[in-house]
């Protein structure tokens, strides 16, 4: 968690704040953000929130509080982000808070841009949660405390699957029953959105390049992953579907699978929907190949010789390259190769063996650029290479804040 120091460097830019809301089924993670600057005031965790153990993290420039604290609820969870943000001379109640932006997971077919919440926004992505069980409820329960805390302030709603809303019709379609599909709403939604755009928009600038005169492909590899396929700007396709389990091999999720397992699992192994469900979302990618979701303790299985890890890793491996072999054909050829997020930016090993072999595509890593201590935005490919292979810092946060606060500016009257 990072945060600028307290008002020292907070000049007229910074004078309108965003507070970035990402609202889970038992946390809240929240961050206060300077939109212009993008300098992040104040940054904080609320955990385990309905539990006994509850606790808060929070950070306003070089001071931490943490508190051992039972949260009833998202509301109480809040209040208490607000007590620590007072406790540091900002009274977000008070003054200092432009707009507030959420972090929605599923907009469905409905919402393809950032939205300004009101009761018929936020009954509708009530309602779209049954394309996403676990999340969008999750958020309106975020969307309320934040209501009941701060009723003048607007709000505003970004989607995960809003960038993914144009992707061409033969990308975003199943091959089941089409029937079917319409009544339930089946077809390719694609996830991390605001990820892919900022990055993808992060890596035209890095390349001095207009983002409509490329070819790209993104690869978000965090505790969830997901790749995109762009063209001139645009999404032409992406690993995640539905919802945000298909696709690459993730921390606790399985990604792609064939749908006969599931048939199977439930005559063989009699699990009902809810053992699916847990197995899938919960219990498979990295966990269940090696008993670990975290990379840096896979990290430390292989080193130690544990076969399972290892397996583990090259599935892994296997499943980004299947991608990038799709996507390079998708394209007809490809720019710009980004890897972003947790794994993304902070693995070598990974970025190496993804691109591992592929010089004839005129895919390449220098092993120097790729291993070096940096932090920010760079180029790992030889200089000489004809696709440019970087590793972009996300920041999904004040990708969040700056939709945020151009959505409110264009409202009048919502400020
Ligand atoms: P995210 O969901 O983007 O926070 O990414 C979480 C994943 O990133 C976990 O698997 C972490 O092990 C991995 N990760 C985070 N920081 C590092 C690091 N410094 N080195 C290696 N892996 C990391």
């Amino acid at each position: 968690m990072t945060a600028t120091r307290s008002g020292e460097q907070e000049t007229a830019v910074d004078s309108k704040l965003v507070l970035v809301v990402n609202s889970g089924s038992s946390s809240i993670k929240y961050q206060l953000v300077a939109p212009v600057s993008g300098k992040v005031a104040a940054a904080g965790l609320v955990q385990r929130i309905g539990e006994d153990n509850g606790s808060i993290e929070h950070t306003d420039g070089d001071r931490t509080m943490t508190e051992e604290i039972r949260v009833a609820d998202h509301t109480a969870g809040l209040r208490l982000a607000f007590e620590k943000f007072a406790e540091t001379g900002r009274d977000l109640t008070v003054a200092g808070v432009t707009a507030v932006g959420h972090r929605v997971v599923h907009g469905g077919e409905i919402f393809y841009r950032p939205t300004l919440i009101d009761d018929r926004v936020l009954r509708t992505i009530s309602e779209l949660s049954t394309l996403a069980p676990l999340h969008n409820p999750a958020n309106v329960r975020g969307i309320e405390a934040v209501r009941t805390l701060l009723p003048e302030v607007a709000q505003v709603a970004v989607f995960d699957t809003a960038f993914f809303h144009g992707l061409p019709e033969a990308a975003r379609t199943y091959a089941i029953d089409r029937q079917v599909a319409r009544a339930h709403g089946i077809r390719r939604y694609g996830f991390h959105g605001t990820s892919h755009e900022y990055v993808s928009g992060q890596a035209a600038q890095f390349l001095g390049r207009p983002a409509d005169s490329l070819n790209q492909i993104v690869f978000h590899l965090g505790n969830g992953a997901s790749v995109s396929a762009l063209r001139g700007g645009r999404p032409v396709d992406t690993s995640m579907g539905l919802t945000p389990l298909e696709g690459l091999v993730m921390g606790t999720r399985s990604g792609d699978l064939d749908p006969g397992i599931i048939l199977h699992l439930m005559r063989a192994a009699q699990l009902d929907i809810s053992g699916v469900d847990r197995l899938l979302n919960r219990g498979s990618g990295l966990r269940g190949l090696a008993g670990v979701n975290d990379f840096r303790e896979l990290r430390r299985l292989i080193d130690a010789g544990d076969a399972d890890a290892r397996t583990a890793y090259d599935v892994y491996v296997h499943r980004i390259r299947h991608y990038l072999g799709a996507y390079l054909i998708e394209l007809g050829g490809v720019d710009a190769i980004t890897f972003t997020a947790g794994v993304g930016e902070n693995n070598p090993d990974i970025r190496a063996d993804a691109l591992a072999g592929l010089q004839g595509f005129g895919i390449a890593v220098d092993p120097g650029r790729n291993t070096a201590a940096d932090r920010t935005a760079r180029r790992i490919s030889p200089a000489d290479a004809p696709v440019a292979v970087l590793v972009i810092p996300t920041n999904e946060e004040l990708a969040i804040a700056r939709a945020a606060l151009a959505v409110t500016e264009a409202e009048p009257g919502s400020q």
